[in-house]
C-alpha cells in the first residue's frame, strides 16, 4: 500500500510579481497533479510561495524534485514532509490563493476545512503572518562583502608525545578575524578523540583529558596573539574528579604566559547532565579564576534547554547537525532563530560549528550570526593553524 504524504515548502519568486505567475502555475500543474493523484494548496503574497503538496509518497517526492528545478522560483526551503492519514485538500489538484495583505487563517475560503490545531493550519497562519518570508535574495548576497585571509602557523611539536593536537580556528566574519582556536585531540596513528578517550579506563581518561591540556596550551601559546583565545574540550568528569582541576589549568597557562581570560573550556551538553551539581560547582570555580565555559554541540544531545537554563554558559556552540543545509531546511531555521533569540536575550555569544557550504554561511550571516567554525574556513591542522583565504 502506498503511503499518503504531505510536504510543505516555501520559496521565493524569480519574477517581479508572483501574483501574475500563479494562474499559469495552476494551469501547468493540472495535468501532472490529476494524473498522479496529487492535491494541495499554493499561496503567495506576491513575493513568496507557500505550497502544500499531498498524495502518494513517491509522486510527492517526484513532484518536489521537479519543482526544485523550476526557474520560476528559488530559495526553496522544505518545512515539513511526513506521512498523513488523510488529505487536507482532497478536493483540489492544486488550489491557489493570494494574500494581498497580512491576514491570518480566518480568510481561508469556507470550502477549505482545516482543524485549528493541525500543523497545516498553524503553518498557513505563520506564513500569512510573515514568518516564512525571510531569505537572502541574490542582490543582497552580492552586496555582502566579507573577507578574511591569514597565513598558516605551526607550533613546536614534541616528537616524543604519543598524542598531538590539531587546531581549528573560530572565525568572526563580522570583524574578519580569528577570535579563537580550538584544540582537537589526535594520536600518532591518526585516530580521533572518541577512540583515544574510550580506550582509556574511566579514571585514566579524566586524568589524561586534563593533563594533556598542558601540551595543547604549550602549542597554542605559539599560535595565538594576546587578544585571541584557546578553546579546549574537557569531559565534565575531568573537572569534577579533581578538586584542583582549575589550578592545573591555571598553572599550565602561567607556564606558557597565557592569561586565564584566554582559555575557554568546552563541554558537551549530554555529558553535563550526568555530573549535575558537582559540575556546576566546578564551573563556578573556573569562572572565579577568569576561565570561561562554553556549551559545545548544543542541539545534538539530550540535556537541552533545562541544562542551558541552569548553567548559563559564556558561549554556546550550535551543533553542526543544525547547520547542515540550513539554507533549505525549515525546521532547522526555526530552531536557529529560537536559539538566537535566547542567546541574544541573555547576552551569550553564539558560534555555529560545521559550516561547509557557502549557502549555509550566507543564511546564518544574514540572520545576524557572527562567529563560525568549519571546513569552509579552515580544517583542523595538526600542531598548527592552517591559512585562511575566505572571500565572498
Ligand atoms: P567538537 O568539540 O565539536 O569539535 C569539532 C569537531 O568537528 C572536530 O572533530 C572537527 O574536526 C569537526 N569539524 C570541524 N569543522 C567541521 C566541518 O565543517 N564539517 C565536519 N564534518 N566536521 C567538522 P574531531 O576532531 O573528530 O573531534 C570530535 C569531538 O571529540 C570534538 O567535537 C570534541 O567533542 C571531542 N574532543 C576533541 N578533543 C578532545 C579533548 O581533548 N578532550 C575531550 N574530552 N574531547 C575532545
Ligand atoms: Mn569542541
Ligand atoms: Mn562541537
Amino acid at each position: 500500500m502506498t503511503v499518503l504524504r504531505q510536504l510543505v515548502y516555501r520559496s521565493r519568486t524569480t519574477h517581479k510579481d508572483a501574483f501574475q505567475q500563479i494562474e499559469q502555475i495552476e494551469a501547468d500543474s493540472e495535468a501532472f497533479n490529476s494524473r498522479y493523484n496529487i492535491t494541495g494548496l499554493l499561496l503567495t503574497d506576491g513575493e513568496y510561495f507557500f505550497q502544500v503538496i499531498e498524495g502518494p509518497g513517491e509522486h510527492v517526492q517526484a513532484l518536489f524534485e521537479k519543482l526544485k528545478s523550476d526557474p520560476r522560483h528559488n530559495n526553496i526551503v522544505k518545512i515539513c514532509d511526513h506521512p498523513v492519514f488523510q488529505r487536507d485538500f482532497g478536493a483540489w489538484n492544486l488550489r491557489t490563493l493570494t494574500l494581498k495583505s497580512d491576514r491570518s487563517c480566518y480568510w481561508l475560503p469556507d470550502d477549505i476545512y482545516l482543524k485549528r490545531d493541525s500543523q497545516v493550519y498553524g503553518l498557513i497562519n505563520s506564513f500569512a503572518n510573515g514568518r516564512w518570508r525571510g531569505c537572502l535574495p541574490e542582490h543582497h548576497r552580492i552586496g555582502l562583502h566579507r573577507s578574511i585571509s591569514t597565513t598558516g602557523l605551526s607550533a613546536t611539536r614534541d616528537e616524543q608525545s604519543p598524542y598531538q593536537f590539531a587546531f581549528q580556528p573560530i572565525i568572526d566574519t563580522h570583524l574578519g578575524t580569528i577570535s579563537s582556536i580550538e584544540a582537537l585531540l589526535r594520536d600518532n596513528t591518526g585516530r580521533y578523540p572518541e577512540q583515544i578517550l574510550t580506550d582509556l579506563s574511566r579514571s585514566k581518561r579524566y586524568e589524561f583529558d586534563l593533563t594533556s591540556k598542558q601540551y595543547a596550551i604549550a602549542m597554542a601559546s605559539e599560535l595565538l596573539s594576546s587578544n585571541q583565545s584557546l578553546s579546549i574540550n574537557l569531559l565534565p568528569g575531568a573537572l569534577t574528579q579533581f578538586s584542583d582541576a582549575s589550578d592545573y589549568l591555571l598553572s599550565y597557562l602561567e607556564q606558557f604566559s597565557m592569561k586565564p581570560q584566554q582559555l575557554i573550556v568546552e563541554v558537551t551538553e549530554n555529558e553535563i547532565i550526568n555530573e549535575g551539581d558537582a559540575f556546576m560547582r566546578a564551573v563556578e570555580t573556573l569562572r572565579s579564576k577568569g576561565i570561561r565555559v562554553a556549551m559545545d554541540d548544543f542541539g545534538s544531545g539530550y540535556a537541552g534547554l533545562s541544562v542551558l537554563a541552569d548553567f548559563l554558559p559564556d558561549k554556546i556552540k550550535l551543533d553542526r547537525a543544525i547547520a547542515c543545509n540550513i539554507h533549505e531546511h525549515g525546521p532547522r531555521q526555526a530552531i536557529v532563530h529560537a536559539v538566537m533569540e535566547f542567546a541574544t536575550t541573555l547576552g551569550i555569544p553564539l558560534i555555529v560549528e560545521g559550516i561547509e557550504k557557502m549557502d549555509e554561511w550566507y543564511w546564518l550571516q544574514h540572520i545576524g550570526i557572527q562567529k563560525f567554525q568549519g571546513f569552509l574556513f579552515a580544517r583542523p591542522e595538526l600542531c598548527g593553524v592552517s591559512a585562511i583565504n575566505f572571500q565572498t
